[in-house]
Formats: C-alpha cells, structure tokens, sequence
C-alpha cells in the first residue's frame, strides 16, 4: 500500500486534534471528488516501517485525541490488509485513543457483506470507534456539515453498531 501523506495535526476529519493518514488509491470515481489525485494507488510513498514509527510518534503526544484513516480509500481490497495492520497495531499501543476511518463505502449494503468473506474488512470495522460512510454526492454537498461532505455520508459509531465495548478500556 501507497499513502500520500501522514497530517500530524487535524482538526477537519473527526473530533479533536487528530493525526491524519492519507492512503493512495479509489477506484470509486465519486464525481467533484476534493482528492483526485488520491485515486491513483501509486501515488505516494510505499508504508513501511519508517511510516509506522512517524505515525506512531506522531499519535504519542497527549493532546492528539486519535487516529484517522482516508484517503484514497481504506477498504479497497489492495489497501485493507495493510490498513488493518495499522490500525490494529495502533489500538494496541494507544487504546485510549479514538480510531475513525473515512470510506465511499455504505456500512450496511457494502462493508457488512464484504466483512463476511474479506477478513481485512472485518478486523478493520471490529477495531474502529467510528466510520465516516458513503460516496460523496455532489449534488448533496453541504459545507456546514462537520467531518465530512455531503448529506448522505453519516458519521456511525461503531462501538455501540457492533457492540464491541470490549475493546475500549
Ligand atoms: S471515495 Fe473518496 S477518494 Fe474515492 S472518489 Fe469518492 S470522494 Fe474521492
């Protein structure tokens, strides 16, 4: 897996100030897409272990509330593995932090039939506290939503869908 960058301060994709990991590649082509240049999956540096370490000491400073993972697109079949790996690694080392993760995907009609055949998916949404779901929709865009684009993308705890309290200390 490529990724475009690693934004060690965010405050526009989820709620406190966030470390930000931008993956390479989207084959979904939503039309008026704000990262274009995201949908290539060469774009981008290879993730290696350099990576994993900035991310981590970038995630390590008391006022960085959590992770976010967008892209691109985290659950394309070619990125899920590596993005599981990530995200499974950060839970283990910062469980009192927040994981959300962005995707064109829908919760229910896309991620949770594919969970049934693609472990990737399923480790990924058993470890995330939110998902931020859905295309994006010109035609719905809003710009005084918080997180996210246009009207038909939700922001889905995933703790409580899932009842996966167990995994939160
Ligand atoms: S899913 Fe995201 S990155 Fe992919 S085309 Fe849609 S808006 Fe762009």
């Amino acid at each position: 897996m490529n990724y475009a960058k690693i934004k060690k301060t965010d405050v526009a994709n989820g709620k406190g100030i966030r470390v930000s990991l931008f993956v390479s590649g989207c084959t979904r082509g939503c039309k008026g897409c704000f990262n274009r240049e995201a949908w290539d999956f060469a774009c981008g540096k290879p993730w290696d272990e350099v990576a994993e370490r900035e991310l981590m000491e970038a995630l390590a400073p008391a006022y960085i509330r959590g992770l976010s993972v967008l892209g691109g697109e985290p659950f394309e079949p070619q990125n899920a593995g590596t993005v599981a790996e990530i995200i499974e690694h950060v839970r283990a080392r910062f469980p009192q932090k927040d994981i959300w993760c962005y995707t064109g995907g829908v919760y229910e009609s896309e991620l949770c039939v594919r969970e049934k055949t693609e472990p990737a998916v399923a480790r990924i949404l058993d470890n995330i506290d939110v998902l931020v779901d859905g295309p994006y929709i010109e035609e719905l865009r809003n710009l005084r939503l918080e997180f996210r684009g246009s009207e038909n993308q939700r922001i889905l705890d995933l703790r409580k869908l899932r009842g996966n309290d167990k995994i939160f200390q």
